[in-house]
C-alpha cells in the first residue's frame, strides 16, 4: 500500500459516499465515517472486498427507500431510535469490524483468514440489514424471537417469515457475488461458505441480542414498547434489557460475530 493507493482509495470512497449523504441516506458525520472505512477496506482489501462492500452499501440505501413505499413509515418510525439517517456510530458499528479486518490483512501479509473474516463482517452487517428492510416491507405480524408473542414492526428482536427469506437471499447473494469473484477456485468455495455461515449466525445472534440484552423502553403515557429515549413528549422508562445496550453495540456484536465464524471456517478449512 502505497501513498497514492490511498488517496485514490479516499477519492474513490468520496466519489461513492456523496450521493448517498444527497440522498439523506446518511448523516454528515455518518458520511465521513463511511468514506473513512470503505477508504481502509480499499486500500488493504483485495479488490472483491471493495465489491462485496459496495454490493452491501447499494443494496442497503436501495431497500431501505423502497421500504418507505411499503410498510406506514410511522409504524416504524414509533419503535426505532435513530431515523434512516445513518449517523457516525450506526456506520462504525456495521463496517469498523470489517475495517479492522482489512487492515489486519496488511499486518498478516495477506493471510486468507482475514479476508474471510472481513466478508464475513461484511457478510453479517449485509445479511441483517436485508432481513429488516425486506421483514419491515413485506412483513406481517413481527413477534419477539424470544417470547414469541407479538410486537410492533421494527421492534429489536422481532422477527417475521419474510425477514428470515431476507436474510437467507443476503446471505445467499452475498456469497454468490464472493464466488464469482474471488478467481482462486479453491478458495473461492470455502469462502462462499464461510460467507453465508458467517452472515446466517451474525443475523441470527443480532436478533438473538436484540429481543434479550438489548435495552427496550416503554411510554408512561401511550404504553408503547419503544428505543426512543423520549415519547409523546415524556421521558420513556427502561423495560427490558441492559442500560447503554443499544442497536448500535448489537450491530457490532453482529458483524463480529460474522467475522469471527467466517475466519475460524477458512482457518479451520486451509488448517
Ligand atoms: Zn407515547
Amino acid at each position: 500500500m502505497t501513498i497514492t493507493s490511498l488517496a485514490i482509495a479516499f477519492l474513490l470512497a468520496t466519489g461513492i459516499v456523496l450521493p448517498a449523504y444527497k440522498l439523506k441516506l446518511l448523516t454528515r458525520d455518518g458520511a465521513v465515517a463511511a468514506v473513512l472505512i470503505g477508504a481502509i477496506i480499499h486500500a488493504c482489501a483485495p479488490w472483491y472486498g471493495t465489491l462485496c462492500l459496495l454490493f452491501f452499501f447499494g443494496s442497503s440505501g436501495y431497500l431501505s427507500r423502497n421500504r418507505k413505499k411499503g410498510l406506514p413509515a410511522s409504524i416504524v418510525d414509533d419503535v426505532v431510535a435513530k431515523g434512516d439517517k445513518r449517523d457516525a456510530a450506526q456506520v462504525l458499528a456495521n463496517g469498523g469490524v470489517a475495517a479492522l479486518c482489512a487492515v489486519m490483512i496488511i499486518v498478516s501479509k495477506g493471510n486468507p483468514v482475514w479476508d474471510a473474516a472481513l466478508l464475513g463482517a461484511i457478510a453479517a452487517a449485509m445479511t441483517d440489514t436485508w432481513s429488516t428492510e425486506i421483514g419491515r416491507t413485506y412483513g406481517t405480524n413481527p413477534v419477539d424471537w424470544f417470547t414469541r408473542k407479538p410486537v410492533l414492526a421494527g421492534t429489536s428482536g422481532g422477527i417475521t417469515m419474510a425477514g428470515i427469506y431476507g436474510s437467507f437471499a443476503g446471505a445467499i447473494s452475498l456469497a454468490i457475488l464472493a464466488w464469482m469473484s474471488i478467481t482462486k477456485w479453491q478458495v473461492a468455495s470455502p469462502v462462499s461458505f464461510a460467507v453465508i455461515f458467517g452472515g446466517l449466525l451474525g443475523a441470527t445472534a443480532d436478533t438473538m441480542l436484540g429481543s434479550t440484552l438489548q435495552e427496550l423502553r416503554r411510554c408512561a403515557v401511550c404504553s408503547t414498547t419503544t428505543e426512543k429515549k423520549f415519547h409523546c413528549g415524556k421521558r420513556t422508562r427502561m423495560y427490558r434489557g441492559i442500560k447503554g445496550f443499544n442497536n448500535d453495540v448489537v450491530n457490532f456484536a453482529c458483524s463480529l460475530t460474522g467475522a469471527v465464524t467466517a475466519g475460524l471456517i477458512i482457518k479451520f478449512v486451509l488448517g
